[in-house]
Parts: structure tokens; C-alpha cells; sequence
């Protein structure tokens, strides 16, 4: 566990439901009992690849309201003097209220490090509470909506750079050791160690080819492939090679014969093909070539995208394509259209049924994992930085320059960036994305997500 994160905020913002989110389990609702003190719980979420203690300081408007303020207070600075960083979280929908300001500047005063969040930001309703949250003065706001999982790859951002003082988590033994490269050296292009079993995910709909794909990948008949209607199976793993190299493939069969019945049980299971996604390094998101790109198609691409991992697609069925070139073109224009967040994805196109392009998914995959653990130079990116500033530097905001200093890579798997800059809550959207754009254009990083985080530094 790398740090401490408290959630602060007063009652009803949502901060129960972050920590549920965050730490995966019910078990907060479950000991929800009037007049148990669940006071500073903490509990161990993770956030991708990214592991932490967190401590929830919900609860207290269960006690009286004579006392209400100063139990708030106690815990609540018992819960940030505990903590590395308070997650500071306001109600977007409601905007900022006199105890929201109250908090603040209890936060300020204790000099600690902030990441202010404006949470229930879903949809249209929240947009002028995360404006008028900028003014507590407490940065740029991360905009989130704890309730449906919004947001949780710019929260993932926030919280990396407090994990960087530390050693790499427990999973470290079955990736590849970043520490062996150290940021700011010329070592683009680092080779992946090909011994480790490189982490695969089939996720895809009901009946695009999943458990066909990998049936005919392992070459037997290993996979349950039950008559039974709704048979629940949770994802499974089996270990595979492909010229020589290991594979652990991860299957979400239990997505499997769920495709009529309600909404309850497709969202379980998208569930199962979370946890594919964050177990695995690549993610191999299956298309039925006949009906592409529906909507749980670009959901799973978004799901793959906000986990940050490497995604391919692979137009699978395409032995039932008539006319291939024209069918190519149309995917190409679609992905394009459709999928901005995963630019320059390989889509291969492959029958899991003959086991055509099979090869060339693997290829991709293993093409697309070497991109996502690249490491650009700290020297390069600066260079790059240089010449985007000269050409196009970030526009003035109320009369005043925006200056850029200086860029680092902090972090590999996914490719993840930190830039210096003056006023980084003054920098305009637009602007960050088309320095995102700039670095997977420049550094050849296709297909893999990109964070940009901009911290305040002159
Ligand atoms: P806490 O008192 O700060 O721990 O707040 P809770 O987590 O108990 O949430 C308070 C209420 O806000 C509950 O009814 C939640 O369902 C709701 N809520 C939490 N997060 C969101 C969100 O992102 N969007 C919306 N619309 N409601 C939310
Ligand atoms: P899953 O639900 O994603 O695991 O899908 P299945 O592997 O069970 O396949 C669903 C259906 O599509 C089955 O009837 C398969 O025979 C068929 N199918 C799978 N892959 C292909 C393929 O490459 N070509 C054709 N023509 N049919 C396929």
C-alpha cells in the first residue's frame, strides 16, 4: 500500500459511495446499523493498477446535531492528520455550500496536499457546481460521479503522483519492474521481458466468439461450453503460448448466455469483464464483424480505455464477410468516428471459428503491450515540448499567458505524463488534448491511453 487517502466532506455527497467504489465490496453497507460508529473506516482500493488505504469519514450525520459539527471536526482532522492526501468531496448538483467553504478552509489551514472533488457530475445537472468549485481555491476540481464509476481515470490521475515515494505494490512480481528504469534516461523503446506470461483479456458480448476464439487459440476443447442457459462462471484463466512466448488468457465466459435477460444481469456482467480488464495487461475486445460497434461494443472499448490498459479489437466472424476491402474501410471510419479515446487501435480481423488472423491478433497484441510499457526520455519530451511551445503555445486565459515548464513520463503501463505548468487549472481543455494527440503522434504511442496530468509548478 502506497498511501493514505481520508475522504472528507460533509454528509450525503456521496463519500460513503467513492469508498464503496473504490474498495470494491459492500462491506461498508453492510455494518450500516444506526448508531454503529463507522468513523475514519479504512479500507484497501485500488483505482487501476494504483493500490491505497483509504479512510471514510462517513457516518457522522448520524450523530446529534448539537454535536454534529465538532464530531465532524474531530474526526475530520483526526482522518487528514492520519492520511498523505484528503480527498476533499463536494455535492456538484447542490454547488458549494457554507459547510463546503467551512471545510475548505480546515483543509487549507492544515497545509496538506488537497484533491477536491465534485462529485454526482453526471449529466448536465452538475456542470455549474464543478465550475463553482474552482473557487475554494483548492485547484482543479475532479469532476466525478461516484454513482455510476465517472471520472475515475482523472482521479486516478490526481492520486499517482502520491504514490511514487514507494516501492511498486504486491502485484510487482508479475510485471515487468519499472524501477529498472529509471525515469530521464535515453531508453525508449525499453525491451518487455518475454519470459513473464503476458496478461490477456477475451472480453466481448454475448456471442461475438469469445470462448470460440480461445477454444481454437488452446487448441482443445477446454473451456465449459454448457447448454445450460444463465450459467454463471466467474473469468477464468488458462496459461497458452504463442511462439514461445507465455500467455495467460483470461476468459469472461461468464458473460456468456446473459444476453436476454435483464438489465440486472448485464450489469453483472460487465462486472466480470471489469475484472478481466483490470487483471489484465492487453485486452483483446471481440467484435462480431456481422453487427460491429453496438453499443456494449463502445462501452467495453470506454471501460477498456478508463482502466488504462492496451486494447485491440479484433473483428472477429470474418469469414462471413462478403466484401472484405469495403468492410475494412467502413470499420476503419467507425472506429475513427466513434472510438476517439482508443486513437490508432489495431483492428484485426480474424474467424475464431477457423482460426485465420489469429497470428496477426497476437502480433498486435504483443505489438500494442511493448507500446504501452514505452518510456519517453525526460530529454525527448522536453525537446518536444520546446518545439509545441514555440509553434503553438497555450492560448492567454483573462489576458495572462499560461506558461508550460517542463514534462516528465511518471509512469509507464499506461503511458502517463506530468507537466509543469503556471496556472493548470487556466489551461483549456482543448489545449491538453491536443498535447495528448502531440504525444502519441511524436512518441508512436497508438492505441494505448495517455494520461496528462499538469501540476502547478513555476
Ligand atoms: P456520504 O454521506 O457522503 O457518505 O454520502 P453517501 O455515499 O451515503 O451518498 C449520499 C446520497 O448521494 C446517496 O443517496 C447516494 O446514492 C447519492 N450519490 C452518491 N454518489 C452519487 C453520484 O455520483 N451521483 C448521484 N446522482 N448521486 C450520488
Ligand atoms: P461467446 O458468447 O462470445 O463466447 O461466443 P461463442 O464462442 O459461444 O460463439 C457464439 C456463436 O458464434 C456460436 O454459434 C459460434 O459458433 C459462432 N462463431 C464464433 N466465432 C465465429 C467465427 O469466427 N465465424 C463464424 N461464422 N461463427 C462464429
Amino acid at each position: 500500500m502506497s498511501f493514505k487517502a481520508a475522504i472528507v466532506g460533509r454528509p450525503n455527497v456521496g463519500k460513503s459511495t467513492l469508498f464503496n467504489r473504490l474498495v470494491g465490496s459492500k462491506i461498508a453497507l453492510v455494518d450500516d446499523t444506526p448508531g454503529v460508529t463507522r468513523d475514519r473506516r479504512p479500507g484497501e482500493a485500488r483505482i487501476g493498477d494504483l493500490h491505497f488505504t483509504i479512510i471514510d469519514t462517513a457516518g457522522l450525520e448520524e450523530a446529534d446535531a448539537a454535536t454534529l459539527e465538532g464530531r465532524m471536526r474531530a474526526q475530520t482532522e483526526a482522518a487528514i492528520a492520519e492520511a498523505d492526501v484528503s480527498l476533499f468531496m463536494i455535492d456538484a448538483r447542490a454547488g458549494v455550500t457554507p459547510a463546503d467553504e467551512h471545510f475548505a478552509e480546515l483543509l487549507r489551514r492544515t497545509g496538506k496536499p488537497v484533491v477536491l472533488i465534485a462529485n454526482k457530475a453526471e449529466g448536465k445537472a452538475g456542470e455549474a457546481g464543478v465550475l463553482e468549485s474552482y473557487g475554494l481555491g483548492l485547484g482543479e476540481p475532479v469532476a466525478l460521479s461516484a454513482e455510476h464509476g465517472e471520472g475515475m481515470a482523472d482521479l486516478f490521475a490526481a492520486l499517482l503522483p502520491f504514490e511514487r515515494t514507494e516501492p511498486e505494490d504486491e502485484e510487482a512480481d508479475d510485471t515487468v519492474a519499472e524501477t529498472d528504469v529509471p525515469v530521464g534516461e535515453e531508453d525508449e523503446g525499453a525491451p518487455v521481458d518475454l519470459t513473464r506470461p503476458l496478461k490477456v483479456a477475451v472480453v466481448g458480448r454475448p456471442n461475438a466468439g469469445k470462448s470460440t476464439l480461445i477454444n481454437t487459440m488452446l487448441g482443445e476443447d477446454r473451456l465449459l461450453t454448457g447448454p445450460e442457459a444463465g450459467i454463471t462462471r466467474d473469468s477464468i484463466a488458462v496459461e497458452w503460448e504463442w511462439r514461445g512466448r507465455p500467455i495467460r488468457l483470461f476468459d469472461t465466459a461468464g458473460m456468456r448466455k446473459k444476453a436476454r435477460v435483464e438489465t440486472k444481469l448485464e450489469r453483472l456482467s460487465v462486472g466480470d469483464a471489469l475484472r478481466a480488464i483490470r487483471f489484465a495487461e492487453v485486452v483483446v475486445l471481440t467484435f462480431d464483424a456481422t453487427i460491429p460497434f453496438e453499443k456494449q461494443d463502445l462501452q467495453l472499448a470506454d471501460l477498456v480505455v478508463r482502466e488504462g490498459r492496451a486494447l485491440v479489437i479484433a473483428l472477429n466472424k470474418w469469414d462471413l464477410i462478403e466484401d472484405r476491402q469495403k468492410a475494412m474501410a467502413e470499420m476503419r471510419e467507425k472506429a475513427e468516428r466513434l472510438l476517439p479515446q482508443a486513437r490508432g487501435v489495431s483492428l484485426v480481423p480474424i474467424s475464431g471459428l477457423t482460426g485465420s488472423g489469429i497470428d496477426k491478433l497476437m502480433q498486435a497484441v504483443a505489438k500494442t503491450y511493448e507500446t504501452w510499457n514505452r518510456r519517453v526520455s525526460t530529454a525527448a519530451l522536453n525537446r518536444w515540448l520546446a518545439s509545441v511551445l514555440e509553434y503553438h503555445p497555450p492560448p492567454a486565459v483573462s489576458g495572462r499567458r499560461v506558461k508550460l515548464r517542463y514534462m516528465t513520463q511518471a509512469k509507464s503501463r499506461p503511458p502517463t505524463f506530468v507537466a509543469f505548468c503556471s496556472r493548470p487549472e487556466a489551461l483549456p481543455e482543448a489545449y491538453t488534448r491536443y498535447l495528448v494527440n502531440g504525444l502519441r503522434d511524436t512518441f508512436g504511442l497508438e492505441a494505448v491511453p495517455i494520461r496528462l496530468m499538469l501540476r502547478k509548478g513555476d
